[in-house]
């Protein structure tokens, strides 16, 4: 049974559907990630996790128990925001103890209290920062107080909208990495939301991909990244070549040929067989095929999908170098660790057919 359910949640602000029937389901343990773009519903997906937000329709489960009513003083989870939302004025540990303290009504286990508050402390490497003021503390700094006073709550779900997007690059990428292995560690659940792909890619288990409210596809970093639902998907999660083509043969097989409008090339892809069946002979339809997965040869050689193309640009950013490439007015871009090529050289291209995924439009 997930720990936390959304089930065919909306919620409307006006005339803008923030979000769309939204129905996600959250494992025990699970780091989930809703990624989109700004605007796509995200945060207001987290605050009606959070109880902070009431949906209009739809209904939001915890541990087998309907919460969506239920106000969030009394779900028990943590959140850490963008913005940190700390008492500037107080110093870390009366900011670390201000949302224990807040919980159970009284000061009166002032111990316990005050362990909790150096365990979280410690947790997030600040131990002996206890009376520095908050406004003394540097951003990446202030983020770790803000996730230590989540979780020395001990939060059933821990909730974070957009909390490195502060951070330089450096610091945003350091603090990733210790914010997993702490959850990882403490073996908690967690709803991360983020515009940054490579945050979520990198920190998450599972992701929801959601646009104009609506989730698009949930699945794991690599089956996001590798088999895309569709273009919006594809275009928004890397790079990708997206091949306009039209399929030739018309039996269903896992395997049809098919022909690039640009260009005219024939190329053989591998499509399952309900894909198959909903794509008629000679109706354009997309493919997406991922810039590394193209391979790069200085002249044609034995086998299937061979591309004959010019080099147009060469982009070296270090670790790979970016080709980019004209098949016969087929524009590509291929991903390569290095090249020998220069602009105007001619190669052949191998799309493998495993590689190239037949897109749905939306
Ligand atoms: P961002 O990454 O920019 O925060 P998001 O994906 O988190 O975006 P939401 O903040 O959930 O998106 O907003 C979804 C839509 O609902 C947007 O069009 C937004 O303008 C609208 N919206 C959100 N909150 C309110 C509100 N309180 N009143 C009116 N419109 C709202």
């Amino acid at each position: 049974m997930p720990l936390l359910s959304l089930k065919s949640i909306s919620k409307r602000f006006g005339a803008t559907a923030a979000v769309d029937n939204v129905s996600v389901a959250v494992q025990r343990g699970e780091f989930f990630g809703l990624l989109g773009p700004s605007g796509c519903g995200k945060t207001t997906t987290l605050r009606i996790i959070a109880g902070l937000e009431t949906p209009d329709t739809g209904s939001v489960e915890f541990d087998g128990r309907e919460i969506t009513n239920l106000p969030p003083e009394h779900r028990g989870f943590g959140m850490v925001f963008q913005n940190y939302a700390l008492f500037p004025h107080l110093n870390l540990f009366e900011n670390v103890a201000f949302g224990l303290r807040a919980r159970r009504g009284s000061t009166s286990d002032q111990i316990t209290t005050s362990d909790r508050v150096n365990q979280a402390l410690d947790l997030v490497q600040l131990s002996g920062f206890e009376k520095r003021r908050v406004d003394q503390l540097s951003g990446g700094q202030q983020q770790r107080v803000a996730i230590a006073r989540a979780i020395a709550i001990e939060p059933s779900l821990l909730l974070f909208d957009e909390p490195l997007s502060n951070l330089d690059v450096a610091l945003r990428e350091e603090t990733r990495s210790e914010l997993r292995a702490l959850v990882r560690r403490l073996n908690l659940t967690a709803v991360y939301v983020t515009h940054d792909q490579e945050e979520a890619f990198a920190l998450c288990d599972r992701i929801a991909v959601m646009s104009a409210g609506r989730v698009l596809q949930v699945g794991a970093p690599r089956e996001l990244y590798e088999q895309p639902a569709n273009v919006t998907i594809a275009k928004f999660l890397g790079r990708n070549n997206l091949i306009r083509a039209m399929r030739l043969t018309s039996s269903n097989d896992a395997i049809a040929q098919f022909k690039t409008l640009e260009g005219g090339h024939p190329l053989i892809v591998e499509a399952t067989h309900d894909q198959l069946m909903h794509l008629p002979v000679n109706k354009p339809c997309i493919l997406a095929i991922r810039p590394e997965a193209i391979s790069i040869l200085p002249t044609e050689a034995a086998g299937e999908n061979q591309i004959a193309a010019r080099v147009e640009q060469i982009e070296f950013s270090g670790a790979t170098t970016t080709v980019k490439l004209n098949a016969n007015g087929l524009k590509l871009e291929a991903l390569v660790l290095r090249t020998d090529l220069a602009v105007d050289h001619d190669c052949v291209l191998i799309l493998p057919r495993n590689r190239i995924k037949l897109l749905r439009e939306n």
